[in-house]
């Protein structure tokens, strides 16, 4: 058996289409597009990589989106005092600070930088007013990756009401949303972390296992259950040719492709896991995709509910 591929790029494009005419809608109504303003502090290569598409999409889709950058020299309170001009800016919408911010800005960066973001700019909703509201079941802006997910399970047909679901990580900003969102939509959920006792048998319960992890590889074919749907959120960057060849058989493309590059992209889930899964979303082009188009939802939403009161 090979597991059916979730194809997050084929639906965050369907989605963007989708997307694009309200963006019209809401421009010609407001005569302004809805305005999204990421922050970038200093440089950092994989964070380039990311706001270039977030900015990309959301200009795609009609967008203002602007780029803030600070340099490295900058100081944490210097990104707040930015974050409190983008509250009161009445072109922007929505707020996104990139991850990671430089280590010199102390381990509590991220949660003050939260607290001071406006809850109705709060685009990646990771404020604690948002994610408040969430696990109340009140209308707020949610986790991209997390919410991203349920869209594509929800659009592919898996029944997630009455099933077991499995979330291996415990981030607020994957894990805990996405089983508060799974919880939501009824199934019975279980939350793995570092800790957890016998890892692949709590996962092999699953109908649903999401692997939100960060570890290359380490959801094998001995964590899932004949026929689940299998969530890979993990991105790691592989350079070490052991456990490339550990995850690639010899003559596989991506193999090839490591040894030309030195370097290849894959997720939590080994690829031996499509022997058994029902479905699975493949790295890349699975879960990233869809994350991007939720911050294009969510801000489309955010300014929807600045200027209608409506979400
Ligand atoms: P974090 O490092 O914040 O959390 C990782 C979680 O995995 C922790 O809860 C940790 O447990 C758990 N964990 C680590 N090792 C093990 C193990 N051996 N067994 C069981 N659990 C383990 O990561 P994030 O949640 O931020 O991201 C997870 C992955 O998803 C990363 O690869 C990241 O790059 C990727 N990602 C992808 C996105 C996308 O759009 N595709 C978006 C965001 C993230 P504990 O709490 O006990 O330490």
């Amino acid at each position: 058996m090979s597991a059916r591929v979730l194809d997050g790029q084929a639906l965050a494009g369907r989605m963007q289409q989708e997307i694009t005419p309200q963006v019209a809608a809401f421009a010609a109504r407001r005569g302004r597009p809805p305005g999204l303003a990421i922050v970038l502090v200093g440089q950092h290569p994989a964070s380039e990589v990311y706001v270039r598409n977030k900015l990309k999409a959301g200009r795609d889709v009609g967008f203002r989106a602007d780029l803030e950058r600070l340099p490295d020299t900058a100081s944490l309170g210097d990104l707040l005092a930015l974050v409190e001009r983008l509250n009161e800016s009445d072109v922007h919408d929505g707020i996104l600070v990139q991850a990671p911010l430089p280590k010199a800005f102390g381990p509590d960066a991220a949660a003050r930088v939260f607290d001071v973001i406006a809850p109705d700019k709060d685009v990646d909703g990771f404020t604690a007013v948002n994610v408040g509201r969430m696990v109340q079941g009140r209308p707020a802006l949610v986790a991209c990756t997390p919410s991203g997910i349920i869209e594509l399970l929800v659009r592919e047909g898996i029944p997630l009401e009455g099933r077991r679901a499995c979330v291996v990580g415990r981030s607020d900003i994957v894990g805990k949303p996405m089983a508060l969102l799974l919880l939501q939509r009824h199934a019975t959920v279980t939350i793995c972390h570092s800790k957890t006792a016998d890892l692949p048998a709590v996962c092999r319960e699953a109908d649903i296992l999401v692997a939100a992890i960060g570890r290359a590889g380490l959801v094998t074919k001995a964590f899932v259950k004949p026929g689940a749907a299998v969530i890979d959120v993990g991105m790691n960057q592989v350079t070490d040719a052991g456990l490339a060849a550990q995850l690639f058989p010899e003559g596989h493309p991506r193999l090839a492709k490591f040894r030309e590059r030195g370097s290849v992209l894959v997720g939590d889930v080994h690829p031996e896991v499509a022997e058994v899964a029902g479905a699975l979303t493949p790295v890349p082009g699975g879960v990233g995709p869809l994350t991007v188009t939720m911050l294009m939802m969510n801000t489309l939403r955010a300014a929807r509910a600045r200027m209608d009161g409506t979400r």
